[in-house]
């Protein structure tokens, strides 16, 4: 069925003529409109769109001028990261209505080659969160469990993979968005090196720590389409020219000479299932040929508060666009320009987003800004250092990505504080700027995924996947019953 191939597998279809561009967005297009209303992983179906860029690649095809080997084949993207003319309402009331103006950095990237965009899919809102249950647009259900939250916030774009509704996926991770939903619903999701992706047309919530990359059914896939979406771009300052060199075709699972590194802290507090399958693959990789270092990130239990001091100043600052005058619903109800902001935002915003803006603002109010977000600046400062030590000794380091698999819809809102901590495990890297990826290493006794986390240094995306290629290997592929 076209649903279950691969990127690279639909790719030698369409060159061989096995299959077209419409074909094959006809599938998923058929495939969302039949299961999609039971797990809401998309906010809009971008159909017209798909199906006209489509036939325009079919007819380059035929034509024998194919824009690349990625040529008609469909991609979901978060909706956060901008599409010119279609909606980007970043899960949130307050941009219902909010039209694209222009096309995010990634997504002409991915134009370039062909992909095509099949629709927008569900999140946090403003990404804020970690189960995809905050979004104004409903909640998304993991494929594996509909009693359960795909995680967050890039659940839409990782419940979609798992659950074919597209074959791959751009997600936004600013403390764990991409690893932690693609651990919960079994596939692989990579968030490269702050600056190897253009953040032009994300919207912003914590712009120092976002970052786009992608979900996919294979390491291969998610290598792929993040090679495409990689690269300079002037329009984001923070963008960074650094050298794309982990096309799926230049990857090896080869483990031999390869140091990799364990960190205690991480393996604090874990069930035993993600447990014994994360020590499982470490035993694997060893017998590899990798050598495996116990090593120590001492400053761990320090990521929560300083990400969500940094993380909250950030959302404070970039959300005060959100007025109502130019971007987002406006209120009627409204007598003067005071009542316009206040009532507008009031309105507009939901309970997790107004709770991040007071949160940040505080933080950053004079009196306590010395207090809390210049000291989280510095402990983030030690948090890099803490991770420069241990990669001067390890190509990669290995962990979980969750302390537990899936939790149930509606566990953990009641109490914020909860949630919070269950990004203790991914955090770091966005604080200090590193790869990581996560990888699927089976099901735990109730069936639910488990994910294996791998992280490495500034732009040696190459390495985690090399790992993640080799963890794949000894692990049997699985999909949700649907
Ligand atoms: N769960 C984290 C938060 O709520 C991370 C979100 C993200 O990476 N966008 O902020």
């Amino acid at each position: 069925m076209l649903i279950e191939k691969t990127i690279i597998e639909l790719s030698k279809m369409l060159k061989s003529g096995e299959t077209t561009s419409v074909e094959i967005v006809k599938a998923y297009l058929d495939r969302i409109a039949k299961i999609d209303k039971e797990i809401n992983s998309y906010i809009s179906v971008t159909d017209s769109l798909a199906l006209n860029l489509a036939e325009e690649s079919d007819k380059r095809r035929s034509e024998g001028k194919e824009l690349s080997e990625y040529d008609g084949i469909p991609i979901a993207i978060k909706d956060n990261i901008h599409v010119k003319g279609e909606k980007t309402t970043c899960a949130s009331k307050i941009l219902e209505n909010f039209v694209s103006p222009y096309d995010s950095g990634s997504y002409e990237n991915m134009k370039s080659v062909g992909f095509i965009v099949i629709g927008k899919t569900n999140l946090d809102e403003f990404a804020m969160g970690s189960s995809t249950e905050s979004s104004f647009f409903g909640i998304t259900k993991n494929p594996y469990d509909k009693s359960r939250v795909p995680g967050g916030s890039s659940g839409g774009s990782a419940a979609a993979v798992s659950a074919n509704l597209a074959p791959a996926s751009l997600g936004s991770d600013t403390g764990g968005s991409i690893r932690q939903p693609a651990a919960f619903c079994g596939v692989v999701g990579i968030k490269p090196t702050y600056g190897r992706v253009s953040r032009f047309g994300l919207t912003a919530f914590a712009s120092s720590l976002d970052q786009i990359g992608t979900f996919a059914n294979t390491v291969d896939d998610a290598a792929a389409l993040l090679s495409v979406i990689s690269g300079y771009d002037k329009r984001d300052s923070t963008s960074i020219d650094a050298e794309i060199d982990f096309a799926p075709e230049s990857l090896s699972s080869d483990m031999a000479g390869k140091t990799i590194g364990v960190p205690d802290e991480y393996f604090q507090g874990i069930s035993d299932d993600v447990n014994s399958a994360v020590k499982k693959q470490i035993e694997n990789l060893k017998n590899a040929g990798a050598t495996i270092v116990p090593i120590s990130l001492k400053l761990t239990e320090y990521a929560i508060p300083i990400y969500y001091l940094i993380a909250t100043a950030e959302a404070s600052s970039n959300l005060a666009r959100y007025d109502g005058v130019r971007y987002g619903t406006r209120s009627e109800n409204v007598t003067n320009l005071s009542e316009l902001y206040e009532n507008s935002r009031s309105e507009g915003f939901g309970k997790e987003v107004k709770r991040r803006i007071i949160l940040g603002t505080y933080s950053l109010s004079s009196g306590y800004y010395d207090a809390y977000y210049n000291q989280a600046l510095k402990g983030r400062a030690l948090i890099i250092e803490d991770f420069k030590e241990a990669f001067s000794k390890v190509d990669a380091i290995v962990t979980p990505v969750t302390t537990t698999t899936a939790f149930k819809i509606g566990e953990m809102v009641s109490d914020p504080l909860e949630m919070y901590m269950s990004d203790i495990l991914t955090i770091s890297a966005n604080l200090a700027g590193i790869p990581g990826i996560s990888v699927p290493v089976g099901l735990d006794k109730t069936g639910l995924p488990i994910g294996m986390q791998v992280l490495g240094k500034l732009f040696d995306e190459k390495t985690i996947l090399n790992v993640a290629k080799a963890i794949e290997e000894n692990c049997e592929s699985n999909s949700p019953k649907l």
